[in-house]
């Protein structure tokens, strides 16, 4: 299918950092979201909470499998308006790189312990220094040398940065959008989490069926007719029905909302898009309220459950730690760490080496250095 005339075209790419020859038959985007699967850091997703730790069930989402979601998702979207399925893919599979040991806990910590020092951590600029420096994986360039839109979309997905604030970031246009395929991102990443957490917060038996029908609407509006029509049928299949069509339903809105205002905005090239006052990409009213629901119940229900709080308050106490034990003997880190801290602020160089590790493998170095903290 051909693109639509407001999508990013890979021929219109601001390019590379170090320019490359191209590839006969894989386009740069194309190229992109392939160094992102090989990429060490896009491995260790596999190990990094999502929501749930390993502690409950080895079939729960973790980062990566999450990330898959996002990516069929993205895709999915993308590929029904016309936008650049390889790029949505890309920027999709590398939404999540950034993300520290133990889920948002991790990150909220992170950078507190960042701020003691009036810094600060943040996962999409973390994502942007290891698709940059951090990967060594060629000969010829450090990090993955992506493309201009592909770094510019891991900075810009969820949100918009000033160049005042941060000027390291003045080549990313932030005074412009993100071409289309960026502004889904966010979206594509809520409605498989939304979903996802629903599933999964069913199966471990912290949120009971009844208790979704009553506080989120668009979980209702699907379930209801199913189990009207399936009276005798197993409850764990009219769920997962139900949780299905509302998936379906988001991603439709996604599809026909997005349409709608690309249309009434009248943008007939990826330029009018970036120069745009506002993002496009968006659910309509309707369907953004019932979302909104959903997100407060899982809030409210889920994520502050006292099952999952008292480990998480467990295991970000682990990774200050850590921190503070790296932070008073920088010898302790990896050679490539202790020999960085030499020359760098130490509190970053920890930072940086704790933000990449796994939650399994921040758990071993803490046991290793226990005694002593
Ligand atoms: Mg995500």
């Amino acid at each position: 299918m051909p693109l639509a005339p407001y999508a990013m075209p890979v021929s219109r790419s601001r390019g590379r950092r170090y320019p490359e020859p191209a590839h006969p038959y894989r386009n740069d985007y194309a190229r992109d979201r392939d160094r992102i699967i090989h990429a060490r850091a896009f491995r260790r997703l596999e190990a990094k909470t999502q929501v749930f730790t390993r502690r409950y069930s080895d079939h729960f989402r973790n980062r990566l499998t999450h990330t898959l979601e996002v990516a069929q998702i993205a895709r999915t979207v993308a590929g029904a308006l016309g936008l650049n399925t390889d790029l949505a893919e890309a920027l999709a599979l590398a939404h999540d790189l950034g993300h520290p040991p133990f889920g948002h806990a991790g990150e909220r910590r992170l950078d507190e312990l960042m701020r003691e020092f009036g810094e600060g951590f943040d996962h999409n600029l973390h994502a942007l220094r290891i698709v940059e420096q951090f990967e060594q994986r060629y000969l010829e360039f450090p990090g993955l040398n992506l493309t201009f839109e592909v770094r510019e979309g891991i900075i810009k997905h969820s949100r918009d940065y000033s160049a005042a604030e941060f000027p390291a970031l003045a080549e990313y246009l932030l005074e412009l959008r993100p071409p289309l395929e960026a502004q889904l991102m966010d979206l594509v990443d809520e409605i498989a989490y939304n979903t996802a957490d629903l599933d999964d917060g069913r199966e471990a038996g912290l949120l009971k069926l009844e208790q979704i029908l009553e506080a989120v609407p668009i979980f209702r509006e699907q379930y209801t007719p199913i189990d009207r029509r399936h009276p005798q049928a197993r409850a764990k299949l009219k769920f997962n029905e139900a949780l299905k069509r509302v998936l379906d339903q988001l991603a439709t809105d996604l599809i026909e909302e997005t349409r709608r205002r690309i249309e009434q905005a009248g943008v007939t090239d990826v330029e009018q898009v970036r120069h745009y006052p506002e993002r496009l990409a968006g659910f309509s009213a309707a369907v953004a309220e019932q979302n909104a629901a959903l997100k407060r119940f899982l809030y409210a229900q889920l994520y502050h459950h006292p099952a999952l709080q008292e480990e998480r308050e467990r295991s970000v106490a682990i990774l200050e730690e850590l921190f503070r034990y790296y932070l008073d003997h920088p010898e302790a880190m990896p050679p490539y760490y202790a020999e960085k801290a030499r020359r760098e602020p130490r509190h970053r160089v920890v930072c940086d080496y704790i933000a990449g590790m796994t939650d399994k493998f921040l758990l071993e170095q803490h046991q290793k250095v226990a005694a002593a903290v």
